[in-house]
């Protein structure tokens, strides 16, 4: 990296830096709120993910190989990667130098790499992920996570470098491929669709999962139990495949029965299903929080003991699958385009499902949670504008819900509804921000909606809405 700087100021000072300018790739993706998440000068068009999981020690060992695309001519490039202990890195096969300094990981290649020149770096490591990571964000850890039955796994925001060698920032997506080595007596469920089951010498099974749509880094899972898998169909021959543990294998499938009328619900009113297959799966242990890991939301097993709120949380997280797995952030700041829109997804689920009266009672339930409130204004953020550590705060969820709420009233059901679709249809697979939506929410709307939307996802205080009494 010192060779490199003597070598910019050499050209600088000779005049030619500009137009050939060769430098290290930044050590983050430009995201004010993570600075060092994600990296630049690269982009990453697929992962493979090859790791054995010991069930006695929760260690994985393994290798990670990234192919990826130089965006400009690098001498040096950055991957985020936390804990572990690395045995060797590769470029294009060969051994190559690289250093590391908390959560960035910085290869230094023997030549500068060439823009547009595919490489491909492999990481080879072992260690228990999780374990000596400090500073990490708070939510959720990124670790394989152990429970009595088996491991779930849950990376959002910034978790996935702490299992995984990454460009951790959902502005650069990939697919994936996981080959997972367990004990013959576990099942293992990851993204994608399961490719092939092999059978190892050493009483082990080896899962191949595969993406066939680019994934944001946090939506990558790796779920390891004693599951039974159900399969079914949704709309227009989705494969839906279910992975519960057995103990609860019966309450599961009627707890997610509603799953394929959910699909063509959101089909009707946001645009087709994204991904090559849906399906959930449920770790035997009662976590605090579900997750839309892509293709396969996660859950706890308190899902399926026949709440009837349940069926507002599987909502939620299908809906993410068009509202943050397709159309991601470009930003953390923005979430609430993730957890407002799959909010006020559920709360239309209900409306289509029980009727405008029901619907209505929940929606000024949720309204005044937040307005009634005596609570910090920080936990009830402006949905645009949480805290960097508060990110899953109500405000996000709930007032970024009645944001929407709020829009469908201002313009009226049928342009609400086209706003929808021209949203998730202008920016699916691919990455929004909360411009871009009011954007398109002013041009479908022809209204002028600025002064609406400053009210709604920036101001500090909630505008009010009427409600019938
Ligand atoms: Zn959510």
């Amino acid at each position: 990296m010192r060779r490199l700087w003597i070598l910019v100021i050499v050209l600088v000072l000779a005049g030619g830096v500009h137009a050939q300018e060769i430098t290290p790739g930044l050590d983050g993706i430009g995201d004010p709120y993570f600075p060092n998440l994600g990296n630049g000068g690269y982009d990453v068009q697929h992962y493979a993910i090859d790791l054995s999981w010991d069930d006695t020690t929760n260690q994985i060992a393994g290798t990670v190989t990234l192919e990826a695309n130089p965006t400009e001519n690098l001498t040096a490039f950055n991957l985020d990667f936390r804990g572990f202990e690395i045995d060797s890195i590769t470029l294009d096969g060969a051994e190559v130098d690289w250093e590391r300094d908390g959560g960035e990981l910085t290869i230094t290649p023997p030549e500068s790499l060439t823009k547009d020149t595919a490489f491909e770096i492999t990481v080879t490591y072992s260690g228990v992920p999780g374990e000596g990571v400090f500073g990490a964000y708070d939510v959720f850890a990124g670790g394989w996570t152990r429970h009595t039955k088996g491991v779930y796994v849950a990376s959002e925001p910034n978790g996935a470098s702490m299992w995984f060698p990454a460009n951790d920032h959902p502005l650069d997506k990939a697919t994936f491929t996981f080959e997972i080595t367990v004990p013959s007596n576990y099942v293992v469920a990851a993204n994608g669709l399961l490719q092939t089951i092999t059978e190892n010498d050493d009483e082990t099974l080896t899962y191949l999962w595969q993406t066939n749509d680019p994934m944001a880094t946090y939506l990558a899972t790796v779920n390891i139990g004693d599951f039974v898998v159900q399969t079914g169909e949704g709309p227009n021959g989705l494969p839906i495949r279910n992975y519960f543990p057995s103990r609860i294998a019966e309450s599961a499938t009627q707890a997610f029965a509603p799953t394929a009328d959910m699909i063509a619900f959101y089909n009707e009113i946001f645009g087709p299903y994204p991904f090559e297959a849906y399906g959930v799966v449920v770790a035997d242990t009662d976590l605090p929080f579900a997750l839309e890991t892509q293709t396969i939301s996660l859950f706890g097993n308190r899902i399926a003991v026949g709440r009837s709120s349940a069926e507002t949380v599987i909502a939620h997280e299908l809906a993410h699958q068009w509202f943050g797995n397709s159309v991601s952030l470009s930003r953390w700041k923005d979430i609430w385009l993730n957890e407002g829109f799959a909010t006020y997804a559920s709360l239309l689920w209900l409306e289509h499902t029980r009727g405008t009266e029901a619907f209505q009672n929940e929606v000024e339930g949720y309204y005044l949670f937040i307005a009634n409130s005596n609570l910090a204004t920080q936990r009830f953020a402006a949905p645009a504008n949480p805290q960097q550590r508060d990110l899953f705060n109500a405000g996000v969820y709930v007032r970024g819900a009645m944001a929407l709420h709020a829009l469908r009233l201002e313009v009226g059901d049928a342009a609400f509804f086209d706003i929808l679709r021209a949203y998730y249809d202008c920016f699916k697979y691919s990455n929004a921000t909360t411009e871009g939506f009011i954007q398109v929410a002013q041009e479908v709307s022809s209204k002028d909606l600025a002064a609406f939307f400053e009210g709604w996802l920036y101001a500090e205080k909630m505008p009010e809405l009427e409600f019938e009494s």
